[in-house]
């Protein structure tokens, strides 16, 4: 069996490692940062917790392929999931349209709004319906047979919305609010499938919030790798590959050790990783996603608030429209503001905490990460965004006046330190129009026993991708494993022939 060193100790490194054990090889993580997760964590600020990353977490709902891999991380299974009863609404002039765990009674709402825009809503209703009932992707009735069936008569109605980004599907529909609801919830470049994907989860009941949040449940993937024996070291940066030839030995610690392996598995951010660990290019494949223009990056600054209140007069996120003043100084022209009302823990009693969170692009990224060279400068520009976005509350929820409180701001230039990503965004390339979410090959030309497990060899990334990545890193391992048993068995085999020739 297999000595695996494994670098980053995100949601892919903890599933490359525990599938690693579980397959019967021994793995060692390695994580620059003194708690394993990555991008899936959160933190205190005082009585408050900042919950960072699970909006939805697809995979959720028993009867999918994607809950037995979660099971199987120990990320869920004894663990209770919350199904919010809406994921997002939005507002306009004192209308309202919640996308609601129902999709009934979203297709109703929508068409009340807007009875002149029944034909789209009913041509987008049945194209969430039928991506429901696809293979890992279960609707209410999931069956595996039925699924492959349906897949094929799926397609004609998904069809044209692989056409069309979220902004263009929006743009068909005549009632401004529903407009809104179509584009606010993914930022502009997304493919509407990608929007259609979340619907069909979300109300398929494979949406849900595994209780505790991002941490507890980085924290139970760990406990569930070091359970199966695995080696977890914290505060432990990997800064180069030694390898002779095409094959890696050992990975380099900025403490001085080495490991050796036999195989190494890379989970960060690829444009970083082969420009600081490998001296090799990285694959065509994946280099033609980074220089591809029609492919956009993103990330997000964010603001959490203490609410002095336990009222909040909504549920789930409410997405706040940006007034056009305030566009430039914001970057966009709306934001998230979400609830954490089912975490009794995240507040105080008669309390809540509110996050607010507005999606960047990549140039806006890069600014936020240059500002970060002056500190003065980029706490002045933390302290802006969080008093403008005070105020649209205010404004949007005026039984909110002086009860907000800032309690923390970060953004692209914290998750670019934090996980070490190129640009600080947190999940790979948005889907766009026009593409599929193809998985690139996770093998290196010229370096045989390197294996790349990142959220990045598929579009749009996100956790199932990055777990599934880990999984998928895996199996190659098993093959090559495999293969390399049979080479050896070949070659006994014919020694023993020669052998017997002589004698
Ligand atoms: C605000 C926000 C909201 C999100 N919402 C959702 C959601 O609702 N649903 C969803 O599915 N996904 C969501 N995501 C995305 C999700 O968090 C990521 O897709 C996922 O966590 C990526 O995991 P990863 O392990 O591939 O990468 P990362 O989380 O980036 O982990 C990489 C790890 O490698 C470590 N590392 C890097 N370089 C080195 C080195 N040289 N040596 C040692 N360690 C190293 C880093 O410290 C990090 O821990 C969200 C993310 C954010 C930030």
């Amino acid at each position: 069996m297999a000595k695996i060193a494994i670098v980053g100790g995100g949601v892919s490194g903890l599933s490359a490692g525990i599938y690693a054990q579980l397959s019967g090889h021994t793995a060692t993580i390695c994580e620059r940062h003194n708690v394993a997760g990555g991008n899936l964590t959160g933190w205190q600020r005082g009585e408050y917790h900042i919950d960072n990353c699970i909006h939805w977490l697809t995979g959720t709902n028993p009867a999918s392929d994607g809950y037995r891999m979660w099971e199987t991380l120990g990320a869920l299974g004894d663990v209770d999931v919350y199904q919010p009863p809406t994921l997002y609404t939005c507002e306009e002039n004192g209308a309202s349209i919640s996308l609601n765990a129902d999709l009934e009674q979203t297709k109703n709402d929508m068409i009340k709004i807007s009875p002149d825009d029944k034909k789209e809503i009913l041509s987008l209703v049945k194209a969430v319906e039928m991506v429901q009932g696809m293979s890992g992707i279960a609707g209410k009735s999931h069956n595996e047979r039925y699924s492959k069936a349906k897949i094929a008569i799926s397609v004609p109605s998904l069809i044209k919305y692989y056409d069309l980004s979220a902004k263009d599907l929006a743009q068909r529909f005549k009632s401004p609010l529903l407009r809104q609801f179509i584009c606010s919830f993914l930022s502009d470049e997304f493919s509407s499938l990608a929007l259609i994907a979340i619907w069909a989860h979300f109300c398929g009941e494979n949406g849900g919030l595994p209780k505790g949040g991002s941490l507890a449940m980085a924290n139970r993937m760990t406990d569930r790798f070091r359970s199966l024996g695995g080696e977890l070291l914290l505060k432990t940066e990997v800064i180069g590959i030694e390898r002779e030839k095409n094959k890696a030995l050992a990975i380099n610690l900025s403490n001085g050790d080495r490991i050796s392996a036999d195989y190494i598995i890379l989970t960060a951010d690829p444009a970083v990783m082969f420009d600081r660990l490998l001296d090799i290019p990285m694959p065509k494949q994946l280099k033609k996603l980074y220089n591809d223009p029609q492919l956009h990056r993103f990330s997000s600054y964010q603001c959490a608030f203490s609410c002095d209140t336990a009222e909040l007069g909504f549920s789930g996120d409410l997405m706040i429209e940006i007034p056009p003043k305030y566009r430039s100084l914001l970057h966009n022209e709306a934001f998230a503001l979400r609830e954490f009302s089912h975490e009794k823990s995240f507040a105080p009693e008669n309390k809540q905490i509110l996050q607010a969170l507005c999606f960047c692009d990549e140039n806006t990224s890069r600014d936020f990460i240059n500002m970060r060279n002056d500190k003065s400068a980029y706490n002045a520009e933390k302290q802006e965004l969080a008093a403008t976005l005070k105020s649209l509350i205010e404004a949007k929820l005026p039984h909110l006046k002086d009860k907000l409180a800032c309690i923390d701001v970060w953004t692209p230039a914290t998750y670019q330190r934090y996980v070490d990503s190129q640009i600080g965004s947190f999940m790979s390339f948005a889907l766009p129009k026009g593409r599929l979410p193809i998985r690139q090959s996770n093998r290196i030309k010229g370096l045989d026993n390197v294996i790349l497990a990142t959220q990045w060899q598929q579009m749009p990334g996100g956790l199932p991708i990055a777990a599934d990545g880990g999984k998928k890193a895996i199996e190659t391992v098993n093959e090559l494993e495999f293969e390399r048993y049979q080479a050896k068995e070949r070659t006994e085999k014919t020694k023993r022939r020669s052998l017997q020739a002589h004698t």
